[in-house]
C-alpha cells in the first residue's frame, strides 16, 4: 500500500453501539492493523438534535471491553484532534463557503415552513418525494434565483441560510468501492444535499469528508447504509481537488431469519443481545448487552469477524492476532450477514473450553462470592466445562456438587422411575456402603458387577441413581460425582433423595 494506512471509525453518539457497529469498528481495527496502519476514532455529533448523553463514554468503554481500542481519537491523542465533531466546529464554515465562491454550492434562504409547503403542494400533485434538486431550485429562494444585491442583503442582516450542493444536471458520478466495485450513479438522482446548516454546523456530509481529508483518512470502512452518500462524497472530494480516499461499504447485518436489518429491538424480543454492553435508555429501559450476559469479549469478536467476511478455510475460531493477519477487504461479502443465534453461543462454548482452568475457577470464586474451596470450584469446572455456555452455568447447573439438592425433577421422576426402581435403590446403596475405596473407578466396577448379577441394564439404575444424588436427570459421570461427593455424603443424600422421591410419586 503506497499511502500509510490510516482509517476510522466514526460513530455518531446518537445511543449505544450497536453490534453492526463494533463489526464496523473491528473491521477497521484489523485492517489498520494488518497494513500497520493507525485506528482513529472519531465522533460525529454535528446533528445536536439526536444527540444522547452518555453515548460517547458507552462507545469508547465497549470497544475497550472488546479488545479493539483505537490509538487516536478523544481522549486517547493523535496529532489531528480535536476528534470531537463539535469541537471542529469553527473550521467547517470556510469549507463550506469555499464551494459556494467556486460555484458548487449556493445559500439557500428558504424557511422549513416554505419547504414544507412545497412538499406538501407536490403531494397532492401526485409527487411524493419532493426533492430540492436541478429541477426545483430554479424555483426556490436562492443565491441562484435571488440577484446578488438580495444575497447580500440576507447575509449582511443575518437571515437565517443553508448552504447546498449545487448537484450538476445528468452526470455519471463513478467510484470503486473495495467489496462492490464499481458503483455508478447519475446526479440526476442526487438531490441538493444541505452541507452547512443554519445553526453553523455542518451537516454529516460536509464534516464527515472534510475531517476524512484533513485527517489524511487512507480507507473509509463503513455500513452499507452509507453506500448512498458516498457518490455525493465523492463528488466533494472533486470539488475541492482532494484525493477521495478508498471506499469499502460492508455488508449488512440481517435478522437470523434473513428478513431485515437487525435492529435493536429485535435482540431483547428474540432472546439475545444487539449490543456489546447493557445500555440502559433515560427512560430506564434496559437493552442488554454480550458482556453482562455472560459472553468472552473474544468469542463475541470472533463470531462478529465472521458475519459478513470468511478466510477462505474451514477454520471458524481466530485469536485477535489471528484475525488480524487473515483478514482481507476483499473475501468481505457484498450480501447481507445473518445473525446467527445459535453459532453464537457455540462460540462461546469454544472459548469457555478453551479457558484456562485457574481463571474460570477464579471467576467462579467470585461469583459464588468465596464460599467453596478451590478444590470443590476446581471439580465443578472439570466436570461441567463441557456442557456450560456460561461460566456460571457451571455453579447454576453442577450445584449439586457443591450442595445438597433442593429441588427434584418431577417430570423425568413420574417417567422413570418403576414400582421396583426403589428397591434396586436401596440395595445398590448396600453395595456402596461397604465399598472399600470410593474412588470413581472402583464405583465403576462395583456397578457393573451389580447389573451383571441382577441382569439389568445401565438405564435401570444410573438414572434413578443419578436423581436421588442430584435432583436432576442429566450431567456428567455419576462415578466421579460420588467419589468427589464421598461415601458419606452420598448415602445421606440416597436416604434423603429416597423420601423426597417417594413423597413426590406420592403427591
Ligand atoms: N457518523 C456515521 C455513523 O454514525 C459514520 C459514517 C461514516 O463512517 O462515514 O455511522
Amino acid at each position: 500500500m503506497s499511502k500509510p494506512v490510516r482509517v476510522r471509525f466514526a460513530p455518531s453518539p446518537t445511543g449505544p453501539l450497536h453490534m453492526g457497529g463494533v463489526r464496523t469498528a473491528l473491521y477497521n481495527y484489523l485492517f489498520a492493523k494488518k497494513y500497520n496502519g493507525t485506528f482513529i476514532i472519531r465522533i460525529e455529533d454535528t446533528d445536536q438534535t439526536r444527540f444522547v448523553p452518555g453515548a460517547q463514554e458507552y462507545i469508547m468503554d465497549a470497544l475497550k471491553w472488546s479488545g479493539i481500542m483505537p490509538t487516536e481519537g478523544p481522549g486517547l491523542g493523535g496529532d489531528f484532534g480535536p476528534y470531537v465533531q463539535s469541537e471542529r466546529k469553527a473550521m467547517y464554515q470556510p469549507y463550506a463557503e469555499q464551494l459556494v465562491h467556486s460555484d458548487k454550492a449556493y445559500y439557500a434562504f428558504d424557511t422549513a415552513e416554505e419547504l414544507e409547503a412545497m412538499r406538501e403542494q407536490a403531494k397532492q400533485m401526485g409527487m411524493p418525494n419532493w426533492q430540492y434538486n436541478v429541477v426545483t431550485r430554479s424555483s426556490l429562494k436562492n443565491s441562484l434565483t435571488l440577484p446578488s444585491s438580495e444575497v447580500e442583503k440576507l447575509l449582511s442582516e443575518g437571515a437565517p441560510y443553508v448552504i447546498r450542493m449545487k448537484m450538476p444536471r445528468n452526470q455519471d458520478v463513478r467510484f470503486h468501492d473495495l467489496i462492490r466495485g464499481w458503483v455508478v450513479v447519475n446526479t440526476n438522482n442526487l438531490d441538493d444535499k444541505v452541507l452547512f446548516k443554519s445553526d453553523g454546523m455542518p451537516t454529516y456530509h460536509l464534516a464527515n469528508v472534510v475531517d476524512d481529508f484533513t485527517m489524511k483518512i487512507s480507507h473509509v470502512i463503513r455500513g452499507e447504509e452509507w453506500l448512498p452518500s458516498a457518490p455525493l462524497h465523492v463528488m466533494l472530494y472533486d470539488a475541492y481537488g482532494w484525493e477521495a480516499p478508498e471506499f469499502a461499504h460492508l455488508p449488512l447485518l440481517l435478522r437470523p431469519d434473513g428478513n431485515g436489518k437487525l435492529s435493536k429491538r429485535d435482540g431483547d424480543r428474540l432472546g439475545f443481545p444487539v449490543f456489546p454492553t447493557d445500555w440502559t435508555t433515560s427512560e430506564g429501559e434496559l437493552y442488554s448487552g454480550y458482556r453482562e450476559k455472560g459472553y468472552f469479549k473474544d468469542a463475541f469478536i470472533n463470531m462478529l469477524a465472521l458475519l459478513g467476511w470468511n478466510p477462505g478455510t474451514i477454520q471458524e475460531l481466530f485469536s485477535l492476532d489471528e484475525l488480524v493477519e487473515a483478514f482481507s477487504l476483499d473475501r468481505v461479502s457484498k450480501a447481507g450477514a445473518k445473525f446467527d443465534p445459535d453459532k453464537t453461543r457455540w462460540f462461546q462454548q469454544q472459548y469457555l473450553r478453551q479457558q484456562p482452568m485457574v481463571d474460570l475457577v477464579s471467576s467462579l470464586d467470585t461469583l459464588s462470592e468465596g464460599k467453596y474451596t478451590h478444590h470443590q470450584l476446581s471439580v465443578v469446572c472439570e466436570l461441567m466445562k463441557e456442557r456450560a455456555t456460561f461460566v456460571s452455568d457451571m455453579l447454576i447447573d453442577g450445584i449439586y456438587l457443591l450442595e445438597k439438592p433442593l429441588q427434584w425433577d418431577k417430570e423425568t421422576i413420574s417417567k422413570k422411575w418403576k414400582p421396583e426402581t426403589t428397591g434396586l435403590i436401596q440395595d445398590w446403596k448396600s453395595i456402596m456402603e461397604n465399598l472399600q475405596s470410593f474412588d470413581a473407578s472402583s464405583i465403576e466396577e462395583a456397578f457393573k458387577n451389580f447389573l451383571a448379577d441382577r441382569q439389568l441394564g445401565t438405564g435401570a439404575v444410573l438414572l434413578p441413581f443419578r436423581l436421588t444424588i442430584t435432583g436432576v436427570g442429566a450431567g456428567p459421570g455419576m462415578f466421579d460425582i460420588s467419589a468427589f461427593l464421598g461415601k458419606e455424603e452420598v448415602l445421606e443424600r440416597m436416604t434423603e433423595g429416597l423420601g423426597k422421591i417417594s413423597s413426590l410419586l406420592h403427591e
